[in-house]
């Protein structure tokens, strides 16, 4: 038995599932979960002490590769100092400012320990905000693990083939209006029937929770449109492609400017913060300005935040992003060329420094597209991935994540690979 396999019996007696989050546990690919004992740049080491090229990425947060030498630096001078305190300090503020001078959308913003929580307080504010209960969402978004957004949502559920979670009042539910990604007909014709009663839609705006879909400008224009007519919030879930597609996230890549937007993942540096803010109007209906009510005992710890601003500081180094940009797409690109080498139905695609690998002859531009794709084909080549030591996310419903630790050489190797793989699988 490998130790793999060793700690992965032994964490099944005392967790569910073995594992502490759903996708961990291997269930869509199927084997045995690799249990990681070390990260460094663009590698993971398991329990067998096997290294993998890894493009998970601790699924977003490690943009600059795991265990930055200097976002570790940061964080053991804060912690030094205090692991929490329960009152504000100086880095938070500095925090808000960074995020409010890059994203111009956003004129106020409150920190929080996770995406979840940062989706979950943005659409009770914007309930409280409008007085309204409706929200709309997107079949195959995900937007963490509240319980309005549980219904038809991505990631995790897709993997288990139940998109909408047990546990889940049908009163709550009912509040959830979920529609077609990129069908502007149809978010029309909500609004025509129902747009007084709804608070909010919320969206990935580059999806990456159904593997990567990306919605037409077209439609993103139509969506701001129409919640401005209809006095309904528009919150940009940015909490996946926030500093991950660009420096100006989706809002910018689009030139659209959402009301809220929430933020986790690449603000923590791989420490657990999350962050909602947007229009000032909106974010003064929070307490303790306003009557909606937001919390949190470890919100904008000294800690997380100190990884967060260290991240932060290094992603605006000037080429960052170009550079990043054009060596995801070249693993897009060369991954895509190896399938067609092979006569393998396939394509990929790259926004930022995220991609999408499809077993399909063209990228989905919905959630029916992405659950028409080869499944059983993904599983196979992920595994031969897997073996030769390449760490891709393990289900075909996710995006991948490459970081600016990943040498021209790593992302070479992982194509041979890849062509290799495609090669058995032919
Ligand atoms: N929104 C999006 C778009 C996400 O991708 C995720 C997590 N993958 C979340 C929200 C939830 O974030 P967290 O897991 O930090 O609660």
């Amino acid at each position: 038995m490998s130790r793999n396999e060793e700690l992965f019996a032994r964490a099944q007696r005392s967790i569910p599932g073995g594992v502490n989050s759903p996708v961990r546990a291997f269930r869509s690919v199927g084997g045995t979960p690799r249990f990681l004992s070390r990260a460094q740049g663009a590698y993971v080491w398991d329990a067998d002490g096997k290294r993998y090229t890894d493009y998970v990425g601790s699924w977003g947060p490690a943009i600059l590769g795991h265990a930055h030498p200097s976002v570790v630096e940061a964080v053991q001078r804060a912690a030094v100092d205090g692991l929490s305190f329960g009152a504000p300090t100086e880095r938070e503020i500095e925090m808000a400012e960074q995020l409010i001078g890059l994203l111009p959308s956003m004129e106020m913003v409150r920190l929080v320990s996770s995406g979840t929580e940062a989706t979950m307080s943005a659409i009770r504010l914007a309930r409280g905000f409008t007085g309204r209960d409706a929200i709309v969402k997107f079949e195959g978004c995900y937007h963490g693990h509240a319980d309005s957004l549980l219904v038809k949502a991505g990631s995790g559920l897709l993997t288990f083939g139940n998109p909408s979670s047990g546990g889940v009042p049908a009163d709550f539910a009912k509040h959830t209006i979920v529609l077609d990604y990129n069908n502007l007909v149809q978010l029309e014709e909500v609004f025509a029937a129902r747009g007084k009663e709804i608070a909010a839609v919320i969206i990935e705006p580059v999806a990456g929770n159904m593997n990567l879909v990306r919605p037409s400008q077209a439609y993103m224009e139509g969506l701001r449109a129409l919640c401005t007519k209809h006095g309904a919030v528009l919150i940009f879930d940015e909490v996946m492609t926030g500093f991950r597609v660009g420096l100006k996230g989706v809002q910018g890549l689009y030139n659209i400017t959402p009301d809220l937007t929430t933020l986790g993942k690449i603000i923590g540096g791989g420490m657990p913060v999350g962050a909602f803010g947007g229009r000032r109007d909106i974010m003064q209906c929070i307490a303790p300005l306003g009557s909606v009510y937001q919390a949190g005992t470890l919100s904008g710890s000294p800690v997380a935040v100190a990884a967060g601003l260290e991240t932060l500081r290094l992603i605006q180094q000037p080429g960052f992003y170009e550079d990043l940009s054009a060596r995801t797409q070249g693993f897009a690109d060369g991954i895509a060329a190896a399938a067609r080498k092979h006569g393998v139905a396939f394509s990929a695609q790259a926004v930022g420094a995220m991609f999408g690998l499809y077993f399909s002859a063209t990228p989905p531009a919905s959630f029916a597209d992405v659950m028409s794709s080869d499944r059983e084909r993904f599983n196979r080549f992920f595994h031969l991935m897997l073996d030769a030591g390449h760490f891709l996310a393990p289900s075909a419903f996710e995006a991948g994540f490459v970081s600016a630790a990943h040498s021209a050489e790593d992302i070479a190797a992982s194509i041979a690979a890849a062509d290799a793989a495609f090669g058995q699988l032919a």
